[in-house]
């Protein structure tokens, strides 16, 4: 029997953890670009958003459920910085209502790889978790993926500054050469799917850093799912 519980957004009680009105009030899915997961103006094509178009860009697909807004960006912030893990599966929850991410998941084989984008060593000690690796272990769960999930996989090798303070260019230079996949482990990563999975995309200059890496590596695709979009 499943206990009722308040929706994480508005209190109503009796609830699922986020109610049907708020779920369409604040998460109705809207057409966003393949690559990078910007929402879409009203006539773009296929190709993608006028960002992406002619730039190379190493994530093969992209997918988010929603943008960086009320009320996620606040749900958000209470799962970061709170140490409220239990949103995980909230986030999970929201992400397999897109019709892209469950079959993305499932496709998988047992050699591919669900990686949360890693912190680095001294991030990881200030925070104590990884906000990441809890949504890919509610995703991989609730999805029931045959990928396997692995927390250092990849590593950060260092510390960032804040992204958001950054211009473009110099967010992408900032992050450069900042992953690297573990030297013990690469032979796991050749011709092997991944997707990587974080709770908020900004510029995507982090994801890209991270999707190079493992490209370098040999990895046959890779692919990001995120909670929550920076819109632009
Ligand atoms: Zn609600
Ligand atoms: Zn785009």
């Amino acid at each position: 029997m499943r206990l009722p519980s308040q929706c994480a957004v508005c209190r109503s009680w009796p609830s699922q953890r986020l109610c049907q009105a708020c779920l369409s009030r604040f998460a109705s899915p809207r057409p966003r670009c393949a690559r990078c997961a910007l929402v879409l103006t009203v006539g773009a094509g296929q190709s993608g958003c006028p960002q992406c178009q002619g730039q190379s860009w190493p994530l093969d697909a992209c997918f988010a459920a929603v943008d960086y807004a009320y009320p996620w960006s606040d749900l958000l912030t209470r799962f970061k910085f709170q140490k409220q893990t239990g949103y995980a599966d909230l986030f999970a929850q929201l992400l397999l209502r897109d019709l892209a991410v469950g079959p993305c998941l499932a496709a998988l084989n047992p050699e591919d790889w669900l990686l949360p984008l890693p912190l680095s060593p001294q991030r990881l000690a200030e925070r104590g978790f990884n906000q990441a690796w809890e949504l890919a272990q509610a995703l991989h769960l609730q999805s029931r993926s045959p990928a396997a999930s692995h927390a250092r996989l990849l590593l950060r090798l260092r510390h960032t500054e804040a992204q958001s303070r950054l211009p473009r260019q110099d967010r992408l230079a900032n992050v450069r050469g900042a992953f690297l996949v573990d030297p013990l482990m690469a032979r796991q990563v050749q011709g092997r799917q991944v997707v990587l999975i974080d709770d908020v995309m900004t510029s995507g200059a982090s994801l890209a850093s991270a999707a190079q890496a493992l490209r370098q590596a040999g990895a046959a695709s890779v692919r990001a799912i995120v909670v929550a979009r920076t819109p632009a």
